[in-house]
């Protein structure tokens, strides 16, 4: 998906200042943004005082809409530079097309993972014919430096490692590891993904990696997350330093725990790029503009989008700090 916003703020982030060594129980909104005429995305990051969560840094979360008499999605051609997207669905179907060639029906509990590296566009839409419901999350991680000029690519798993081994829950590892299950999922920094199905009753406790900082989505149904009940559409910060996670739910509930070593590296991020300096974000935009680097998606009955104007200010990264 892209960032839909038409003056897309400059923002910087990564580097250690935010993240908490210790465990914390941190709630965190959604701002609401209109994604077309008949949605909203909710965006959990970035977010007021929390801009990334290892190198996971931007995560929407939209839906359950019936678009059952509505086209439904409709993200025209848009660049990446610096990331990898994920997307993942609840509900519905979304059709990905993307500039290295790919044509793609993603459906619920599959991986579509993009990876932009130096330079790719891509389009989403649902498909003519489409499930009356749509219900996922669009994700961004951040390319640490050794990594982000890779050749763009785009992966789609089908067949996702589940973890079944604790009463009443079922996690579907999206990227990273759990419980000795790995992702076939690409990734270019230590992180993990998991999507967790709860059924009504459930209290276990899932291992983390002390080392990483997580955060939890609540998509549906109404959990306890290490005691803290959350309504969809939100997310909990829980820091770094936890060995486990207590999750609780009442009802059938699906989660999305998020996770990864803190991103070190100090980077700017506007619209849909991510880059280490106002002059490389400045230069995506304009080649972008002009029809160069990013190449071309074919099949998609409409324009492309055009980047929206920089901000008069300078788009500068901070240095590294601890
Ligand atoms: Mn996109």
């Amino acid at each position: 998906m892209s960032n839909l916003d038409t003056a897309p703020p400059v923002l910087r982030r990564g580097g250690r200042e935010e993240v908490s060594a210790r465990p914390v129980r941190e709630l965190l909104r959604p701002r609401i943004t209109p994604l077309g005429e008949s949605t909203v995305v909710r965006r959990l990051l970035p977010n007021l005082g929390r801009r990334m969560v290892g190198a996971w840094c931007f995560v929407d979360h939209y839906g359950p809409d019936d678009i059952a008499d509505e086209p439904g999605m409709w993200v025209p051609p848009h660049p990446h530079t610096g990331l990898q997207t994920v997307s993942w669905l609840h509900d519905g179907d979304v059709l990905h097309r993307d500039s290295v060639g790919s044509l793609q029906t993603i459906r619920p509990r599959e991986l579509g993972l993009m990876t932009a590296g130096r330079a790719i566009a891509h389009a989403e839409q649902s498909p003519r014919v489409h499930a009356p419901l749509l219900h996922g999350a669009q994700l961004w991680v951040a390319l640490p430096d050794a990594h982000r000029h890779v050749s763009p690519a785009f992966e789609h798993h089908t067949d996702l490692p589940l973890v079944t081994s604790r009463a009443g829950l079922r996690a579907t590892v999206v990227l990273g590891e759990i419980d000795g299950a790995a992702s076939p999922g690409t990734t270019y920094s230590p992180l993990v993904g998991a999507d967790l199905s709860l059924a009504a009753g459930t209290d276990v406790k899932l291992p983390l990696e002390p080392d990483f900082e997580y955060a939890v989505l609540t998509m549906s149904g109404s959990a306890h997350v290490d005691g803290v009940p959350l309504d969809p559409g939100s997310m909990l910060y829980l820091g770094c330093g936890r060995r486990e996670l207590s999750l609780r739910a009442a009802t059938v509930s699906g989660l999305l725990l998020l996770g990864g070593e803190p991103f070190d590296e100090k980077i700017v991020m506007w619209w849909n790029f991510i880059g280490r300096s106002g002059e490389e974000i400045a230069e995506a935009r304009a080649d972008w503009n002009a029809g160069r680097r990013f190449g071309t998606v074919h099949g998609f009955d409409g324009d492309p989008t055009p980047a929206p104007d920089l901000p008069g200010v300078r788009l500068k990264a901070r240095g590294r700090e601890r």
